[in-house]
């Protein structure tokens, strides 16, 4: 958009309709007063600024826009200006372009002006744009950087925390079968297991983030009986973890298509989590709904529970609620382990919670396989 600035309607007059004519949009102005006003509100590509007008003349109301940062990419044609005035005042202006012509207004000569402008301010328009879009990518590097170094690190202290517990045990354990104490070594013997298998699923976790990233996490859709499957699992870790009372609320008895193996390592992520955030609960519920053609898993605890901001986060890879992080340990991959596999089944994976009350973790699968 244009701005004509004259204080005489029929120099504007003119001007309009040949700049109209070769397709430009104009707006006018017969004052300085009621230019700034307009600059103000919106933003011109060129202002074209009669110089001699009663009060305000065109100098002043460059200088004065000079200080808009409104009018910053905008350019300036003042008519009936002296060269040696022009460059008295682009000192300090920064403007897009500042140029003159001698009144009476040679029409060729303005339109060949008004049409370098444009194409200046095209051009540099398109450079701007694509300034910000490589400033933006290179932060998004930046940023994929700083995330991976930041997992590598949490990564290493993770595996680092069950291997020194393994090192610490075997010792204590090599001290015990040179004592012969059958049972201390027996015991100290289940201890360096537990660790290992820590290990072992945090490796597990590794390697299926790496899967899905080459999408190559495979699955093996076969029908079973969920709930079998279920009491197992849940007869298991209720030995492991004898501190809460795991209850059971079963409500669906079908047979499911889907890969038991992803479901059961879904169920365990969602109830370990259920143990970990929340220390000091004695119980947590475990429900299975059925709902004809889908079946609805649910785990619910009385831990610390989450506000709302995180609920939807909490599935990105690598994401962990930053105010508890220091205070339980953990990769911030496993529900986004979970989330891709439920997505896998056809199904839909959530959180309901409040902070400090607790989280219900569900998902849902259609119990005939979508996998194609
Ligand atoms: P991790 O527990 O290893 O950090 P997850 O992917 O399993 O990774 O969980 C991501 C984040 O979601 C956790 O870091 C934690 O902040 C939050 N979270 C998961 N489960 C619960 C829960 N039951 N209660 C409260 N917060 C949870």
């Amino acid at each position: 958009m244009i701005l004509i600035v004259d204080d005489a309607p029929e120099n504007i007059i003119s001007l309009k309709k040949v700049l109209e004519k070769n397709g430009f949009e104009v707006d006018t102005a017969t004052s300085g007063e009621e230019a700034l006003k307009k600059i103000l509100n919106r933003s011109y590509v060129l202002i074209i600024l009669d110089v001699q007008m009663p009060g305000m003349d065109g100098f002043e109301v460059a200088e004065t826009i000079s200080g808009f940062s409104r009018a910053k990419e905008t350019a300036i044609i003042f008519l009936s200006a002296a060269s040696a005035n022009v460059n008295l005042i682009t000192r300090g202006y920064s403007s897009g372009g500042l140029d003159y012509i001698s009144k009476p207004v040679d029409m060729n000569i303005l339109l060949l002006k008004v049409k370098t402008f444009y194409r200046i301010y095209e051009q540099s328009r398109a450079l701007n744009e694509m300034q910000k879009a490589l400033r933006a990518e290179i932060e998004f590097r930046k940023e994929a950087e700083r995330k991976k170094d930041e997992f590598i690190s949490i990564a290493s202290h993770e595996l680092k925390t069950p291997m020194t517990s393994i090192k610490g045990y075997i010792q204590l354990l090599e001290r015990s079968i040179k004592k012969q104490d059958h049972d201390t070594s027996l015991q100290r013997l289940e201890k360096v297991q537990n660790q290992i298998e820590k290990l072992n699923l945090l490796i597990a976790d590794l390697l299926d983030i790496s899967k899905i990233e080459s999408g190559k996490l495979k699955f093996h859709i076969q029908s079973f009986n969920f709930a079998t499957m279920l009491e197992n699992l849940l007869e298991v870790m209720q030995q492991s973890n004898n501190q809460v009372k795991i209850r059971y609320i079963p409500g669906f008895t079908k047979e499911v298509e889907g890969d038991e193996m992803r479901l059961e390592q879904v169920i365990v992520n969602f109830i370990s989590n259920a143990i970990k955030y929340a220390p000091d609960a004695t119980e947590l519920i475990v429900r299975t709904e059925d709902q004809g053609d889908v079946l609805r898993f649910s785990v619910q605890d009385f831990g610390i529970g989450m506000s709302h901001e995180h609920t939807q986060r909490i599935f990105d890879k690598f994401y962990r609620i930053e105010e508890t992080s220091e205070r339980f340990q953990g990769l911030g991959i496993g529900l986004y382990i979970c989330q891709e596999i439920i997505e896998r089944h056809g199904g839909k994976i959530g959180v309901v919670s409040t902070l400090g009350e607790g989280s219900t973790f569900f998902f849902t699968i259609p119990i005939h396989s979508q996998e194609n």
